[in-house]
């Protein structure tokens, strides 16, 4: 989608840190990590938020759970926290679906 900054990253037209990538989906580091290790999982195909999933994102969304057990394990962690946050009250300023991946010190809960 045309001016959207995740869809732009996921093209490569914006530089990011990989840390991994297929036909579907591409993980990289947030620029402003929030734990030692910090990285999101998008897909490619633009979809707005976890409110905006459809039936026919079933496989999508699953497979980008598929990424994220991958990834963590790539990397060694064994504890971390999956974020989606869904709409400006909840936290969300890229409105392309994500999940931040965040581990490597304790975490509190419930979340802010
Ligand atoms: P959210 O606020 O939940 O929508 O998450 C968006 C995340 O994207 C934030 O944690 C930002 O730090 C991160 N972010 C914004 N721009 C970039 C970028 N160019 N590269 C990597 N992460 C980014
Ligand atoms: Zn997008």
């Amino acid at each position: 989608m045309a001016d959207c900054l995740f869809c732009k990253i996921a093209a490569g037209e914006i530089p990011s840190k990989k840390v991994y990538e297929n036909d579907l989906a591409y993980a990289f580091y947030d620029i402003d990590p929030k734990a030692p290790t910090h990285f999101l999982v998008i897909p490619k195909e633009h979809i707005v938020s976890c409110g905006a999933v459809e039936e026919s994102h079933e496989a999508l969304v699953g497979h980008l759970f598929h990424v994220i057990s991958k990834v963590t394990k790539d990397l060694g962690l064994t504890d971390f926290r999956v974020v989606s946050n869904c709409g400006e009250q909840a936290g969300q300023s890229v409105f392309h679906l994500h999940f931040h991946v965040l581990g490597g010190r304790d975490m509190t809960w419930p979340p802010g």
